[in-house]
């Protein structure tokens, strides 16, 4: 079991399989992934599932596959299904996109053995989501839920990041989206995250006004009443219909007494915190020869 000096369990692996994305989305990576890190540096699909295998052996019985954009990742349903394989130990395989290829890959995921997918859509109007991710997208990621709901990947959630003065104003579309299409929608306050430093707290809309603007004409009940660990306070529409809002709000409601996370980078390195600039290089450890049992404690030992 991995348990960090907090006395938290860490239970929840996020591997991030690339820094590449094929948007520019302007509250994330406005002017593109970073400097290529030299192509030597970035795990192979072998040593990212030799090192889920030890984290599944600590205890990890969740993995996300997420990046960048994971699916720039060449032959990604490979790793996809080579991490699978540590079902039933690992009990949950997810992915997070953007969805733009999403289509021609969700039949091989989902055979791959990939359970949930999480499907990013900031806007529901044309223009706005062009002007939020830098690329005319739309109409793809609708057709990424089709092909995700088709490929039998349930429950399928989206993912909104939500920015003041950019979609604000769409909560109750998106609330009619989740509504008519049976789905999860989940509203993410603004993350002083972005490579561009574009964050601003005026930015940021908090979700308990997110709520409230919903609440207002589409009655929410809370589902989650105990969230342990997870990050969204999720709500059922009281009239019954199918679907779920999830508003997850890290700004203005901080949730890391419960964060039950651990991240991987495309190159290796351990991150224990979304927010934390420490990495510990475990490519190295694991590059240096080092036996099993050695890779485990290293693990331990940044936790
Ligand atoms: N490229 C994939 C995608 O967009 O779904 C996976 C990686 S992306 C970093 C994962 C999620 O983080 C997306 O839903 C995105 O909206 C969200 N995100 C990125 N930067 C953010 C920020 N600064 N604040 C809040 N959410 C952010
Ligand atoms: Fe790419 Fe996802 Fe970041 Fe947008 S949020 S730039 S799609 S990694």
């Amino acid at each position: 079991m991995l348990r960090d000096a907090y006395n938290r369990t860490i239970r929840d692996l996020r591997i991030s399989v690339t820094d590449r994305c094929n948007f520019r989305c302007f509250y994330c990576l406005p002017n593109g992934e970073p400097p290529m890190a030299r192509k030597d540096t970035i795990l192979t699909f072998e040593e990212m599932a030799y090192i889920a295998d030890i984290f599944v052996s600590l205890g990890i019985e969740k993995i996300r596959l997420t990046g960048g954009e994971p699916l720039l990742r060449k032959d990604i349903a490979k790793l996809a299904a080579e991490i699978a394989a540590l079902k039933p130990r690992l009990r949950d395989l997810a992915l997070t996109t953007n969805g733009f290829i999403f289509p021609a890959l969700a039949g091989e995921l989902r055979a791959a053995g990939v359970d949930r997918v999480t499907i990013s859509l900031d806007s529901l109007n044309r223009d706005k989501f062009t002007k939020m991710t830098g690329v005319d997208g739309l109409e793809k990621v609708f057709a990424a839920i089709d092909s995700a709901k088709y490929a039998g990947f349930d429950p399928i959630k989206i993912n909104a990041a939500v920015i003041r003065g950019h979609n604000d104003d769409e909560f109750v579309e998106f609330a009619r989206f989740a509504r008519a299409y049976g789905i999860s929608m989940r509203f993410i306050e603004f993350m002083p995250l972005d490579s561009g430093h574009e964050w601003s707290r005026d930015l940021v809309v908090p979700g308990r006004e997110i709520f409230e603007t919903i609440n207002a004409v589409y009655p929410l009940q809370l589902k989650n009443t105990d969230r342990g660990a997870e990050t969204a306070w999720k709500y059922v529409f009281a009239d019954g219909t199918p679907g779920e809002i999830g508003i997850i709000a890290p700004v203005t409601e901080m949730f890391c007494g419960a964060c039950s996370r651990v991240r991987l980078t495309a190159d290796g390195q351990i991150r224990t915190c979304l927010f934390s600039t420490t990495e510990h290089n475990l490519r190295d450890v694991v590059r240096s020869g080092a036996a099993r049992g050695e890779i485990a404690q290293f693990i331990e030992s940044a936790v």
